[in-house]
């Protein structure tokens, strides 16, 4: 019997955009699935646990880390540093196991060029960017500046849609939940012919003119949208 292939679920979105809810209930609903806790710069945030939600460190921990090769990827986001442990990388290659990434588009790329096979890429989408900045707004965790700095990113996180083999619209959390689901089963290897059905209509294939629309509220001039 062959071994089980290794799998690297790569997730990114705008932050706002609900991607910790459905990566949450993915990892709960599928126990197998391992989260790889990144390492970062930035200060914990209320109720964040360490060495479950980042490995927090100071910025000489982290230059050291990154000068000495411990990274798979790292890169500057939103004004802090964050990086992937190569280690968690490798075991769940070798060992043929799951493991769920939440890292920016840069660190989605920088893990797709290492890992073509293993990695598989989905980006969480907000229905609109006035969504997403509605959704900042009532999370009230970040101060004006941060939100319009967020929204100015997520428009930047946007134009790099087309690293992506996935796209799934957060317009509902139960539907976007089950289209993450079928991309997780079908990228496993194991989904019944309906369920790859439902992760073919999120391809980048499929899905990429919705972004089109998407880029495009992004480019109205302001005062007339969130950016
Ligand atoms: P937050 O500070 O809101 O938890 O995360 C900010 C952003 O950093 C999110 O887009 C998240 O996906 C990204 N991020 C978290 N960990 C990593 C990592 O290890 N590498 C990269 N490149 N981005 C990360």
């Amino acid at each position: 019997m062959t071994a089980p292939r290794g799998l690297l679920l790569v997730v990114s979105s705008p932050s706002g955009a609900g991607k910790t809810t459905l990566c949450r209930r993915l990892i709960r609903e599928h126990p197998e699935l391992r989260f790889s806790i990144s390492y970062t710069t930035r200060p914990p945030r209320p109720g964040e646990v360490p060495g479950a939600d980042y490995h927090f460190v100071d910025e000489e921990t982290f230059s050291h880390m990154a000068a000495s090769g411990a990274f798979a990827e790292w890169a500057h986001v939103h004004g802090h540093r964050y990086g992937t442990a190569i280690a968690t990388v490798r075991q769940a290659l070798e060992a043929g196991g799951q493991v769920l990434f939440d890292v920016d588009y840069q660190g989605a790329e920088r893990l797709k060029e290492q890992f073509p096979e293993a990695a598989t890429l989905v980006f969480i989408l907000p229905p609109s960017l006035s969504a997403l900045q509605e959704r900042l707004r009532r999370r009230g965790t970040e101060p004006a500046e941060v939100i319009q700095q967020r929204l100015r990113n997520a428009y930047q996180e946007l134009c790099h849609h087309a690293s992506y083999h996935y796209l799934i619209v957060n317009d509902d959390i139960d539907r976007a939940y089950g289209e993450l689901e079928a991309v997780y089963l079908v990228a496993r290897g194991d989904a019944p012919v309906h369920i790859a059905e439902r992760a073919r209509a999120c391809s980048l294939a499929a899905r990429g003119p919705l972004v089109q629309i998407l880029l495009k509220e992004g480019e109205r001039p302001h005062g007339t949208d969130p950016l």
